[in-house]
C-alpha cells in the first residue's frame, strides 16, 4: 500500500503513527503484560491468547506492536478477533510445520482466524493498515511485522 494513502487513512481514523509502536517492550511476557496492558488499554484480548501453548508460557513472549495494532483493528472493525496463533516456540513451530524461520518465532506474527467471508474481507482491508506482512489462508489469516509491504493469497505455510 502506498505509504501516503496508508498515513491519510490513519489520519482520518484518528489514529498517530507513534501509537502503533511500543518501543518500551519489544517482548511482552509473562512478567510485564499487565503492565503493558494497562499502559496500552488493551481490553479484548488476554495474554494467554498470544502464548497458545502452556508449555510455551515461561519463555514466550510477543513484540508489543503487535497486541497494540491488534487491539486498534478490534475497535475499528467491531467484532472479536480470534487469535488462533501468535508467540512459538522452535519445538512447536516444527512440529506443526510452520516456516523455519517465521516470525512466530519472535513473537512478531500473529494468526487469527474469520467466521465468514464478510469477516475475513474486513480482516484483510484493515489489517493492511496495521501489518506489513498479510498472508491469506483459507482458514485464518496471518499478520506480521516484517519491514517491508507483502500480500499474499493462498498462503500454504507460516
Ligand atoms: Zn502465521
Amino acid at each position: 500500500m502506498k505509504l501516503e494513502f496508508r498515513q491519510k487513512i490513519l489520519e482520518a481514523l484518528g489514529i498517530k503513527e507513534e501509537d502503533l509502536d511500543t518501543p518500551d517492550f519489544p517482548k511482552v511476557n509473562k512478567d510485564n503484560w499487565r503492565v503493558f496492558w494497562m499502559l496500552h488499554d488493551i481490553r479484548d484480548f488476554s495474554f494467554e491468547e498470544f502464548i497458545r501453548r502452556r508449555a510455551d508460557m515461561e519463555q514466550g513472549y510477543m513484540d508489543g506492536r503487535v497486541i497494540v495494532r491488534l487491539q486498534k483493528m478490534r475497535d475499528i472493525l467491531g467484532f472479536p478477533i480470534v487469535v488462533s496463533s501468535g508467540y512459538r516456540s522452535e519445538e512447536w513451530n516444527r512440529k506443526i510445520g510452520g516456516a523455519k524461520n517465521s516470525l512466530h518465532l519472535v513473537g512478531k506474527a500473529v494468526d487469527v482466524v474469520f467466521n465468514n467471508t464478510k469477516e475475513k474481507m474486513a480482516l484483510i482491508s484493515v489489517g493492511a493498515l496495521f501489518f506489513n506482512g498479510v498472508i491469506v489462508y483459507d482458514k485464518h489469516i496471518h499478520f506480521d511485522l516484517r519491514s517491508y509491504p507483502y500480500i499474499s493469497l493462498g498462503g500454504k505455510q507460516d
